[in-house]
């Protein structure tokens, strides 16, 4: 058998760490290609050069993950049909909404025994109904599509932290294995499980930044208060918010395991949205600022370049609620994103569990 090719589709600030960690595996297991192909959406930085080349001159993404040797293995290419053409394992991670552009580009363009993976946290809303990123793959290239979610802050890793995440698969478990094989290291523990949507749901319902949001308007609604008072506000807007994430997804997908919000995708990664990441900053900036720079402005300012995810989240969350009849049973999503387009203050948020009614 010749040696597994791997290529990275997405090199931002996570896709920079997927490929550290990738490159350390690929060099110590003989079933893989030592290479490690990245693709990277080309820019210029504003010493003239290229990103793709200061990338393999320095062995480092010096715009999305400045600091950090990728390894030296990784090869950035700015031409994705030829950073895809070798590949039999195809790892996609870019902002969701760049997905459905990309999986057009790729359509017969990849090998037809391809296995893709999607640490892609995020979903498209088309006309009948939602469609999560890995089917999204899935159906445009043909191919199956695992996913990788948890509770992952990059640049920590990137500085090899102790995380943990969950691979979720349909039905074979060989492949499954292989993915966890290819991402586990001593400081990134890697479990798998067999329900790809409640994975894939759990990491894209909690990336609706609701969770950030209170923890910045609550701590604006009642500065001044004890520590303790806010502890008690933000562990009811985790456990609300962990309610409406499985009440969503059981809605969708009945399939969705109980299990599955107990693994570091569901419940370790809420913890860790409300504690740090860029959903959560841009959130709380977002209500010190009372509503009035828009999200757009401050993802600009404060990400220089990596996307918010939350904020499309929320509205694309918030049209399957309306389509299908559902707003007034998730009070806390429906919240936010009313919160998001400016309807309502960031203040709205510690009054809405008042009206949340009591589901199980
Ligand atoms: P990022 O936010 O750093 O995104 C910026 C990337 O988007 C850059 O590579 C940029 O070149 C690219 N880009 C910009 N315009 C583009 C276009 N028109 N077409 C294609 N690409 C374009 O990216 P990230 O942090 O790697 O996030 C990717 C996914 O991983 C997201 O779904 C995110 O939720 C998820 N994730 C991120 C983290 C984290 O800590 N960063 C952790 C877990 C999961
Ligand atoms: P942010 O996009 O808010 O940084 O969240 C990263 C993440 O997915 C944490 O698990």
């Amino acid at each position: 058998m010749p040696p597994i090719k791997v290529t990275i589709v997405g090199s931002g600030n996570w896709g920079s760490v997927a490929a550290k960690l990738i490159a350390s595996n690929t060099l110590k297991l003989s079933s893989f290609h030592d290479e490690v192909r990245m693709w990277v959406f080309e820019e210029t930085l504003p010493t003239g050069e290229k990103l793709t080349e200061v990338i393999n001159n320095t062995n480092e993404n010096v715009k999305y993950l400045p600091g950090i040797k990728l390894g030296k293995n990784v090869v950035a290419d700015p031409d994705i049909e030829n950073a895809v053409r070798d590949a039999t394992m195809l790892v996609f991670v870019t902002p969701h909404q760049f997905m459905e552009g990309i999986c057009k580009r790729l359509m017969g363009k990849i090998r037809s025994d391809a296995e893709a993976i999607s640490l892609i946290k995020g979903m498209e809303v088309k006309r009948d109904g939602p469609c999560m990123i890995s089917s999204l793959i899935s159906e445009h290239l043909g191919i199956s599509c695992c996913v990788l979610m948890g509770a992952n802050i990059a640049n920590e890793i990137a500085l090899e932290q102790f995380s943990e995440a969950t691979v979720g698969y349909r039905k074979n478990k060989e492949i499954a294995d292989k993915w966890v094989k290819l991402f586990h290291t001593s400081y990134f523990m890697v479990s798998c499980v067999q329900d790809v949507e409640g994975v894939e749901l759990c990491g894209t319902l909690k990336n609706d930044s609701w969770m950030g949001w209170r923890w910045g308007t609550t701590q604006r609604f009642i500065s001044g208060s004890k520590l303790i008072i806010l502890c008690l506000y933000q562990a009811a807007i985790m456990r609300i918010g962990l309610r409406e994430m499985k009440a969503f997804s059981k809605l969708l997908f009945p399939s969705v395991k109980d299990t599955t919000f107990f693994e570091s995708c569901g419940v370790a990664d809420l913890i860790t949205t409300c504690l740090g990441g860029r959903n959560r900053r841009c959130a709380e900036a977002f209500a010190k600022n009372g509503g009035k720079r828009s999200f757009d402005e401050l993802e600009a300012e404060m990400l220089q370049g990596q996307k918010l995810q939350g904020v499309s989240t929320a509205k694309e969350v918030h049209e399957v609620l309306s389509h299908r009849g559902w707003l007034e049973n998730f009070p806390l999503f429906s919240t936010v994103h009313e919160i998001c387009c400016g309807r309502l203050p960031p203040t709205a948020i510690v009054v809405f569990s008042e009206l949340a009614p009591d589901q199980s």
